[in-house]
């Protein structure tokens, strides 16, 4: 059997004018003789409505409640398409994760597919049927309802293509494809042909919002490719792969940038052992999740100043939870709210020195300051003034020379 996984993302599925579209798109593979397993997202914005009357409701709800909430979304939506197919004439039904199963572990509201069984599925599509498969849910070992990450349904599709061994996982989504950064901002951004698992994790990551993080870790360590394209205009798409049928010289291969980060600075800290380890393990406890680090070696010895980044939306938890921390003392507290991180990211800069120098420098000639550093293996960040955020994805843009590709 030529089986294939094709996801249809929130936009995709938007409206009813789009899902007919979207029958439409499954049809051209039914016709090419494929075995289409499709999963569904919940049309865009239902997902976040339902979460607001959750929230609504009641200030502590049961998180297994939640999940039989929030599973709806994919239901709804996985039913319409499949109502559409038999419309036009084909087999077709939707399959919810406890009628397959599909297993999940872990935590309500962010469990993770374990297994999925494939006899009921297979023995459908060998009679000609599309099952259409709500994304984004599973259920546990005690039989009740669970939903995955948010953007979760990416997931499904990911080990759906696992479990099934298909020839091809295919994310239909709003955007053409990866772009070597968000074309939003940049008009020169290109849409990139191939890109590594590790390049796209990474840029997943960093914010570049094509699919889920995740889900790119599980396709990488599946080892399945993933095309990501649009479910609106019939272009090639950009193809996720391993490394090694890539071929490509560019060192970098794209940038991304954040726009929802705060920067905390405190200022005459102890320099001695513990102290970061006292400031970062409040934080920590409440799942305030630190970005970027950067200490100061002091000159005298005594005193140094730490700053690191998080995301804006745990800006007052974390700004009560330094203040009150008994364990620390410093003599001043400065936040920013206005900064950005732009990152540059290419497996090729593991092999080429001097990336870091090019980047620097290009920053330095077009005056921008540099408040924070990190790197890994395949990428560099700088968190400058948000102000100078198109400048600086600009700059770098050019001087990669990603506008030429
Ligand atoms: N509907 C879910 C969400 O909005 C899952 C998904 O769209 O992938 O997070
Ligand atoms: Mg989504």
């Amino acid at each position: 059997m030529k089986i294939i996984v094709i996801k249809f993302g929130g936009t995709s599925v938007g409206n009813l004018n789009r899902i007919k579209k979207v029958a439409n798109i499954i049809i051209s593979y039914i016709k090419r003789k494929y075995k289409v397993i499709v999963i569904s997202s919940a049309m865009s914005g239902v997902t976040n409505e339902l979460l607001l009357k959750i929230e609504k409701i009641a200030k502590e709800f049961p998180d297994a409640e939640k999940d039989v909430i929030l599973s709806t979304g994919e239901q709804v939506a996985s039913a319409l398409i499949a109502g559409k197919l038999n419309e036009l004439g084909y087999i077709s039904r939707s399959w919810l994760s406890w009628q397959i199963p599909i297993l999940t572990e872990g935590k309500y509201n962010s469990s993770r597919i374990t297994n999925i069984y494939k006899n009921k599925i297979l023995s459908y599509l060998k009679k000609g049927g599309t099952p259409i498969i709500a994304g984004f849910q599973g259920v546990n070992s005690d039989n009740r309802l669970t939903t995955l990450e948010r953007g979760g349904s990416d997931a499904s599709a990911i080990m759906c293509a696992k479990f099934f061994k298909a020839k091809e996982c295919i994310i239909y989504t709003d955007v053409e494809g990866v772009f070597t950064t968000d074309p939003r901002l940049i008009k020169s951004a290109k849409k990139i042909k191939k890109i590594s698992y590790e390049e796209m994790l990474e840029m997943a990551s960093l914010g570049s919002k094509v699919m889920q993080p995740a889900s790119i870790q599980d396709a990488r360590l599946n080892r399945i490719d993933v095309k990501v394209k649009s479910s609106f205009k019939k272009k090639s798409g950009t193809l996720i792969t391993k490394k090694k049928k890539i071929f490509n010289n560019n060192v970098i291969r794209g940038i991304s940038f954040t726009k929802n980060d705060a920067k905390f600075t405190l200022v005459g800290i102890k320099d001695r052992p513990g102290v970061a380890a006292a400031i970062f393990k409040p934080l920590y406890e409440n799942s305030v999740n630190v970005d970027m680090v950067v200490q100061n070696i002091s000159g005298i010895g005594r005193e140094t100043d730490l700053t690191f980044t998080i995301k804006i939306d745990d800006l007052y938890k974390t700004e009560k939870l330094v203040k009150k921390n008994k364990s620390i003392k410093f003599k001043k507290l400065i936040i920013d709210k206005n900064v950005s991180k732009v990152s540059i990211i290419g497996v090729g800069m593991i092999t080429t020195p001097g990336v870091t120098y090019k980047m620097f420098q290009a920053l330095a000639q077009k005056k921008i300051n540099i408040e924070v550093i990190s790197t890994s293996e395949i990428k560099i960040s700088v968190l400058v003034n948000k102000k100078n955020l198109k400048k600086s994805v600009e700059t770098l843009h050019k001087e990669f020379k990603l506008d030429s590709l």
